[in-house]
């Protein structure tokens, strides 16, 4: 980012690459935060809960590397370009992106919920054009970057009751491919990760919902997920982080716009 607001470009071709994780306060983020750092590259966590990204930033200085913790709330264009210029400023620019953060919702389509719908696009969705479209211009700049999007198996399937949630994933990964197209010509690859159930907050907020609609206990809604992969188990957080930090190295350089399935073999394309 060459501009008035950001004179770094000096600063980042001397120093480390620069990440940025969004949502990286718990679960999928944290630990792909966590990976990325432990790969000496200077990594700038966010999400809208302080405490959260300052935690996390500070357990990667306590194992030897450098973070920033940047509160930014992904729905909010004008904080996203903030957020992108004081990440430049402090770290240098930004040339690994990891399009995270994201909310679930589940409602009947008939009488869905007007405002849940616009919550869920514009923070699983909106956010990836935005963030990208910050980011991106650095990437350019440097002539190599990495765009990796978080997305889901439900950017593959459908299932009833997600209606917003699975429209934002397929977005995303509509979105991930035409990026992957465009910026090929810039040593940019672009590619989404496609999990299933993971064991983070969010599915345990999942939990919680169904318990609660279907009157199920919540241990035997964690099974029904559970019993949803052919591997009968929950991913772990540090399977996602494992595929997106093979997707940075400059071996994977050929692999750009895929969706890679980490699933249990649920899902097989
Ligand atoms: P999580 O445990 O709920 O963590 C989500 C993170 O995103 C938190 O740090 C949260 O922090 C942040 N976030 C949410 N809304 C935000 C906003 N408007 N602006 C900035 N940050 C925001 O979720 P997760 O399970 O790790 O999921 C991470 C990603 O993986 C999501 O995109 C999700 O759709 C995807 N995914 C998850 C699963 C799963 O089973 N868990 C499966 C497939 C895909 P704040 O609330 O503090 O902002």
């Amino acid at each position: 980012m060459r501009d008035q607001t950001c004179q770094c470009f000096a600063l980042s071709i001397m120093a480390m690459k620069t990440a940025w994780v969004t949502g990286a306060g718990k679960g999928i983020g944290k630990a792909i935060a966590l990976a990325i750092a432990a790969r000496d590259i200077r990594v700038a966590v966010s999400a809208r809960t302080a405490s959260d990204i300052e935690n996390v930033a500070q357990e990667i200085r306590d194992n030897g590397g450098h973070a920033l913790a940047v509160v930014c709330d992904v729905t909010q264009p004008d904080a996203i370009v903030n957020a992108a210029a004081q990440i430049c400023a402090e770290l240098g620019d930004i040339t690994i992106l990891v399009n995270n953060a994201g909310v679930a919702g589940s409602h009947k389509f008939l009488g869905h919920d007007d405002a849940l719908w616009h919550k869920i696009i514009a923070t699983n969705l909106d956010s990836v054009y935005y963030v990208s479209k910050a980011a991106a211009p650095m990437m350019v700049q440097a002539n190599w970057g990495r765009i990796i999007n978080i997305a889901s198996v439900s950017s593959k399937i459908g299932m009833k009751y997600t209606a917003a949630y699975t429209a934002s994933k397929h977005g995303v990964l509509g979105l991930t491919r035409a990026l992957a197209a465009e910026l090929v010509a810039n040593n940019i690859t672009v590619n989404a990760v496609c999990p299933a159930y993971v064991d983070t907050p969010m599915t345990d907020g999942s939990v919680a919902n169904i318990a609660q609609k279907t009157k199920m206990s919540a241990a035997d809604a964690r099974a029904y997920l559970t019993k949803l992969s052919p591997q009968n188990r929950l991913i772990t957080p540090g399977e996602v982080a494992h595929v997106a930090l093979m997707l940075i190295d400059d071996e994977a350089r050929g692999i750009t716009g895929q969706a890679i399935n980490v699933d249990g073999g649920a899902v097989m394309y």
